[in-house]
């Protein structure tokens, strides 16, 4: 074969153009541990950038409830949850779940980005209409991709143009789903939750909030829609096991013939093995430690603010805090010179952030000890990051 059609070619061309606009993403080794310790390359960094806000992946009660239930059910799940899958800790889970988001019903991922690919389909298609805020996270892209219906972005927390997209397309579509995020990821900031929720209701659309970074740490841990007071009218909220529960897995909860119906139609949750039970039983115990222990669940939005307070930045409305730079090589440069003083803040960059936006993206932990937040706070300064 002509080298130029070989599949080697074709990458190798692809990498040096992602390289060339400083683009290129590698995957370094990264030991975690106590008080936001991380390890890379032989250094010892703080690290503000784990989505681990409560500590939880590290602690003890819910370490030795994942090895109990290895101990008990073994380390997989052995197929599919509707086949043999559905290990006895999936109803104590979702039981858990419903709970704190005081809905009917929940059901239970292998991720949440699986959860957002498979649950959008079973609610819009071909005929309906999606709209979704446009700075919304990849996975609901790929799951209204996946659901084939007319997809239309309305501007990021703009209550106004969400409105204008509704008057001129709900009419020609049946059925209509609203999505957005209850914390956007790689911004922070919350969206209009209640505005949203009247939309939803004057246009006959359903309300889908991806809640990824809420569930833990706002509404004393059950999340943005909770912490609006907004439960009875959220229709569908999404959430992941594997930020501040500290475990793996995603989720869905609602009603209780919602729920049913992802059951019986999410590809992902159908064609896809059953979770670890190990993960199971650590989403378990870390749920119990986020209903009882307030003061670790108020504790990570407090270190934000005391941070964004003290570098003069906008009030924090979530554990994230963005710093943004603009070019990729200014956020590479930001984040390796915090490497120097021992933090380690990833820079985030487009495709992952509009192009023009890329970022430090500062997220708070529960187990960050006061002086290490500042610290943090002095070497933005040294390092004169904040213009
Ligand atoms: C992380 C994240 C997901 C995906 O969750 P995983 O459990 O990591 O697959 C989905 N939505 C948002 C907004 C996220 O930040």
């Amino acid at each position: 074969m002509d080298k130029k059609s070989s599949l080697d070619y074709f990458a190798e061309q692809k990498l040096a153009s992602i390289e060339q606009r400083g683009l290129r993403r590698v995957l370094d080794i990264t030991s975690r541990g106590q008080a936001g310790a991380a390890t890379r390359r032989e250094k010892r960094l703080i690290s503000f950038c784990c989505n681990d806000y409560l500590g939880l992946s590290q602690d003890p009660k819910v370490r030795k409830a994942a090895a109990d239930a290895i101990m008990t059910f073994g380390t997989g799940a052995g197929a599919s949850r509707l086949v043999t899958g559905n290990h006895p800790l999936y109803a104590a889970l979702e039981k858990s779940l419903s709970d704190i988001k005081r809905s009917d019903s929940a059901v239970v991922f292998g991720s949440g980005y699986l959860a957002n690919l498979g649950a959008i389909p079973v609610f819009a298609g071909p005929e309906d209409l999606c709209l979704c805020d446009v700075l919304a996270h990849a996975s609901m892209h790929a799951g209204l991709r996946a659901s084939g219906s007319k997809v239309e972005y309305f501007l990021h927390n703009d209550l106004e143009n969400c409105r204008q997209k509704l008057l001129e397309k709900r009419a020609s579509f049946k059925k209509c789903l609203i999505l957005t995020e209850g914390v956007f990821s790689m911004d922070g900031d919350r969206a209009p939750l209640r505005g949203l929720c009247d939309l939803a209701e004057e246009f006959e659309a359903w309300l889908f909030v991806d809640d990824a970074h809420g569930l833990g740490v706002l509404g004393d841990g059950a999340g943005s829609v909770a912490a609006a007071g907004l439960q009875k009218r959220a229709h569908l909220q999404m959430g992941t096991l594997s930020k501040s529960v500290g475990s793996y897995g995603g989720f869905l909860s609602g009603s209780s013939p919602v729920i049913d119906l992802l059951v019986n139609r999410a590809r992902s949750l159908i064609y896809e093995t059953g979770l670890p039970p190990a993960a199971v039983a650590a989403s378990i115990a870390a749920l119990d430690i986020i209903r009882t222990d307030k003061d670790r669940v108020s504790r990570p939005l407090r270190l934000a603010r005391d941070f964004a307070e003290g570098l003069g930045l906008p009030e924090a409305q979530s554990a994230i805090v963005p710093l943004i730079l603009g070019s990729p090589e200014a956020a590479l440069h930001a984040s390796f010179e915090l490497q120097k003083e021992g933090f380690l803040v990833a820079a985030i960059r487009p495709p992952t952030v509009p192009v023009g936006t890329a970022r430090l993206r500062f997220t708070f932990c529960a187990n960050h000890l006061d002086e290490d937040v500042s610290g943090l706070i002095e070497a933005i300064r040294r390092l004169d990051l904040v213009k």
